[in-house]
């Protein structure tokens, strides 16, 4: 199975060990939708939000929608805050390929969701592991783990690191 995921912070304790079945399950989803991506030019990544009752996925369409904040993890926000007109999702996981970066990160903390769940790090820019954003972090107050299925991740051209 690979590296173990990385936890960010205490607050995945709970439900680290007992759901990474879960969580690889909705990583490989992701990952669909990162090959969509891919095979139309786009940045491989991919993005799944969970929630009590539902699953939705999108992927990143920078290229294709000619919009750079069309994130996977943003268009999946969008996708379902407009098909269930939730506009909160207090109890989504978000679930992205790739580390996001920070406005996918605020952009999830603003819809409400708490945990989110990420196969490799984006050194560069990701959230969290760029070491950028510091401050910015520990205000949006999320859960975060990372490294699930980050050799599928990997494979699949997603761009990023390894743990
Ligand atoms: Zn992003």
């Amino acid at each position: 199975m690979g590296m173990p995921p990385l936890t960010f912070n205490r607050f995945f304790d709970k439900r680290d060990t007992k759901d990474l079945a879960g969580d690889e399950k909705l990583m490989r989803l992701a990952l669909e939708n990162a090959a969509k991506a891919r095979s139309d030019g786009d940045c491989p990544v991919g993005a799944v939000l969970s929630w009590p009752g539902g699953v939705a996925s999108d992927r990143d369409a920078v290229g294709t929608e000619s919009d750079p904040t069309a994130h996977a993890a943003i268009n999946v926000i969008r996708k379902v805050a407009g098909m269930h007109r939730h506009r909160r999702l207090s109890e989504g996981v978000l679930y992205v390929s790739r580390e996001p970066c920070l406005m996918c990160a605020a952009a999830a903390a603003q819809a409400g969701i708490r945990e989110i769940v990420f196969g490799v790090r984006d050194p560069e820019h990701g959230f969290i592991t760029s070491g950028k954003y510091d401050e910015a972090v520990k205000s949006l107050g999320l859960s975060v783990k990372g490294g699930v299925l980050q050799e599928q991740c990997l494979e699949a051209g997603v761009p990023g690191r390894g743990a």
